[in-house]
């Protein structure tokens, strides 16, 4: 097998700017780019073309990929966040690790045919029905990671620990599979999941109404050690914030500071109800925000201060969260659209800083710090969009392609790569070979 394999890509995202005609070399030893070299008006002899405009590959920040068996289910009739989240409960409670890696399967590679080449999986669903551990006590994280790996997709298992129904309340029967009892006993589960190729495993805590105060830094102080990813579901709801003022006064973004949970390494999944103190507080310690428009609109969430927030110093990055929508380009211009719908003014990020939230920002916020770039080192990770469709076609993709990100949806998705190699080609999955029949028969098995 030859040691460099080269693909040219038709028009290219380079951070900044767009370029036709770039070649680019990736090690197939390794799967990295060895080498980008623009100004290749011709594909070089041997090479894979691809028509259409490269980006880096798309990172979802934030999924629960079961959620995916509610898609359609959760919209008949009205209700709120809170009956939606009774509907979830009974779905839960019918996953095996066998039936939990069928429909994860399913969910990856729906994921990969959007161009999402990694994903952040914010796991709290870890032992069997009433709370009893499986054999193996990681056998649903260890499930979900073989998901990924036959989809294609790089994975950070954000394992999360979930220990409370509220305040001071012990787990609801349908929360007792979510919970290891206290964070010593979920560090000591959590310690037995290894990093892999193509595997990042991080902590969650899965809100402050889940873990108790005392026990937050337990959490915080087993990510720091490994360096890893933690994550935290943030002020998604004002009946969280209310309920964290009457039980200990404070709000919780300033909760979480004061154990000691924000920090760059540090993301806080939607912080749409938040104080002018707790965006400075998120934003001085260069905490992430990881914002879910298609289910923060489906939820009827709010629309959270993510300009001011990315003002103040955080970091950017997009999930599709309940899976209402799996499609990162439309989170991506959703943040920009909400936006303009709230302050009657267009233009709070450009193109290409939607893109940067779908890529370069979404992988570091899920620890791939060296993928997200089209760049000499960097995961030969990319996802080309092509710009021949009834949605894109036209001169002006052409001439500034970035803007496909306002009209392109993930069905213009043509091919994507991880690791140098293919794992979509002309908008089919190459391993999973029909995504649609995965995902029919893989939800049916979770119903009556
Ligand atoms: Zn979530």
């Amino acid at each position: 097998m030859p040691l460099t394999t080269t693909y040219w890509l038709e028009h290219a995202w380079l951070g900044t700017r767009a370029e036709p005609g770039v070649a680019l070399d990736v090690s197939t030893t390794d799967g990295r780019i060895t080498a980008v070299r623009t100004g290749a008006d011709a594909p070089p002899p041997g090479a894979t073309v691809l028509r259409g405009f490269t980006i880096p590959g798309l990172a979802n920040a934030h999924s629960h990929a079961f959620h995916r068996a509610l898609r359609g289910t959760v919209q008949v009739g009205s209700g709120t966040f809170w009956t939606w989240r009774e509907v979830m409960y009974t779905v839960a409670q019918r996953l095996t690790p066998e039936t939990y890696f069928a429909l994860a399967r399913a969910v990856y590679a729906e994921m990969a045919l959007a161009g999402i080449t990694a994903v952040g999986e914010f796991h709290y669903l870890h032992h069997a029905p009433g709370g009893t551990p499986y054999a193996d006590p990681n056998a649903m994280g260890e499930a979900l990671i073989a998901a990924a790996a036959e989809a294609g997709v790089r994975i950070t298992l954000l394992d999360t620990a979930y220990l409370s129904s509220g305040f001071g309340a012990a787990p609801e029967r349908h929360q007792l599979r979510f919970s290891d009892g206290t964070a010593e006993r979920w560090a000591e589960r959590a310690s037995a999941l290894k990093d892999r190729e193509g595997v990042r495993i991080g902590a969650a805590i899965h809100s402050v109404r889940a873990v108790p105060a005392d026990q937050l830094s337990t959490v915080a102080r087993w990510a720091e050690e490994r360096r890893a990813p933690l994550h935290v579901h943030l002020s998604e709801q004002t009946a969280e914030n209310e309920a964290c003022h009457a039980a200990h006064g404070v709000t919780p973004t300033r909760l979480l500071a004061d154990h000691g949970v924000l920090g760059p390494r540090t993301t806080g999944v939607h912080n749409t109800h938040m104080t002018d103190a707790d965006i400075a507080l998120v934003g001085s310690t260069s905490t992430g925000t990881c914002m879910c428009p298609t289910t923060e609109r489906d939820l009827a969430d709010g629309i959270g201060p993510a300009v001011a927030l990315q003002k103040a110093g955080s970091p950017l990055s997009l999930g599709s969260d309940s899976h209402a929508v799996v499609d990162l380009l439309e989170e991506a211009r959703a943040m920009e659209l909400n936006e303009r719908l709230r302050s009657h003014v267009r233009g709070h990020w450009t193109a290409a800083a939607l893109l940067r939230a779908a890529t370069a920002d979404g992988h570091a916020a899920l620890g791939w710090t060296d993928a997200g770039t089209l760049e000499a080192g960097a995961l030969a990770d990319f996802t080309t969009i092509a710009l021949d469709t009834v949605r894109t076609a036209g001169p002006v993709p052409r001439l500034a392609p970035e803007t496909a990100v306002f009209a392109a949806t993930a069905a213009d998705v043509r091919h994507v790569v991880v690791g140098g190699r293919r794992i979509v080609q002309d908008g089919a999955h190459v391993s999973v070979p029909d995504v649609a029949r995965a995902l029919a028969d893989s939800i049916a098995a979770l119903r009556d």
